[in-house]
């Protein structure tokens, strides 16, 4: 997808602060921080919203997730707790259309969300 932001980030064509990557997935902190910790973890491939995961991308999902895990880890969160974030469509202002799991941590979250 020629014309996708993240799809441009994965590929390098525009710079981010990658945190992880590898043939799957790629990290990187989010350029406008909801919290101490926000970071972005994403397929390589472009793959628009929750609504188009097939089932040929279950892996590929668990490997986001296992991604973040490490993450939460790695930044000390894990124990305080953090949350994972996926929105889908304009009610939950999904504002890139190429799946991303939000990692948000290091300070108390709120719910419900807003
Ligand atoms: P959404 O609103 O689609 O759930 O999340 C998109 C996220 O991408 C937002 O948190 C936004 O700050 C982040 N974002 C948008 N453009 C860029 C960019 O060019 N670089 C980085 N690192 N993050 C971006
Ligand atoms: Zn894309």
């Amino acid at each position: 997808m020629s014309d996708c932001l993240f799809c441009k980030i994965a590929g390098g064509k525009i710079p981010s602060t990658i945190v992880y990557e590898d043939e799957s997935v790629i990290a990187f902190e989010d350029i406008n921080p909801q919290a101490p910790v926000h970071v972005l973890v994403i397929p390589r491939k472009h793959i628009p919203t929750t609504l188009d995961i097939k089932e040929e991308d279950h892996p590929l999902i668990g490997l986001m997730f296992r991604t973040a895990q490490r993450i939460a880890e790695d930044r000390g969160i894990a124990q305080r707790g953090f949350r994972l974030v996926m929105n889908t469509n304009p009610d939950a202002g999904q504002s890139v259309y190429h799946i991303h799991l939000h990692l948000l941590g290091g300070r108390r979250m709120h719910w419900p969300p807003g």
